[in-house]
């Protein structure tokens, strides 16, 4: 299978986007799917759009777990999305915090998100341009980190979302370009977006 060429991909924030929220993900076995996120990858799969994953680990850091278990964690991902047909193109992490935990992971890196480290990375792997891309995630602040490279946000209302959306959003600063229930609902909207766009030119609609 060809991915790339788009020039576009999605990204994924992890947990409450494609897994349940649990807190740390400190064993494998804590790993769940959420409904709609397999259907959400492969409907990029087989349109040939970069999916990429983009988590945050400071549970590394943080000395609750060890950085071979993100590894780990992953493999269980994959597993599990593979039994259903999906996969993702890439998966990166950023096992740092700025100000927490083991000198060695206590830094202030450019790949904690919102820092768009990880983004460029994708971008370049993939040969993207961001401010065709899009995040998806299921916090306001996934979105702001879209928005930040100039990339779409959608925000889903599994994992935070539900509650950010009914408690917080009086207090957001930034506007989803799209809600949806799950990240199918997510990469629905993206797909039906990207095919509109590419039917304009040229297209005469009366
Ligand atoms: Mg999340
Ligand atoms: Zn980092």
């Amino acid at each position: 299978m060809t991915v790339g060429g788009t020039g576009w991909g999605v990204f994924f924030d992890r947990d409450g986007t494609l897994t349940e929220e649990v807190g740390y993900v400190n064993h494998p076995g804590r790993l769940a799917l959420l409904p709609g996120a397999a259907e959400a990858l492969r409907d990029l799969n087989q349109a040939g759009v970069p999916a990429i994953l983009v988590t945050n680990q400071a549970g590394v850091a943080r000395g609750y777990f060890r950085e071979e278990l993100v590894g780990e964690v992953h493999d269980r991902l994959k597993s599990l999305l593979g039994a259903l047909g999906a996969h993702l193109d890439a998966i990166y992490y950023c096992p740092h915090h700025p100000d927490v935990g083991e000198p060695h992971y206590r830094r202030d890196c450019n790949c904690r998100k919102p820092k768009p480290g990880m983004l460029e990375k994708g971008a370049a792997a993939f040969d993207l341009e961001l401010s065709r891309c899009y995040v998806v995630g299921d916090k306001i602040s996934d979105v702001a980190f879209a928005h930040s490279v100039g990339a779409g946000g959608v925000m889903v209302l599994t994992g935070y979302g539900l509650g950010e959306y009914t408690y917080q959003r009086g207090e957001w600063r930034s506007e989803p370009d799209f809600l949806a229930r799950d990240a199918a609902q997510a990469v629905e909207w993206i797909l039906e977006k990207e095919s509109l766009r590419e039917e304009r030119p040229g297209a005469s609609r009366g």
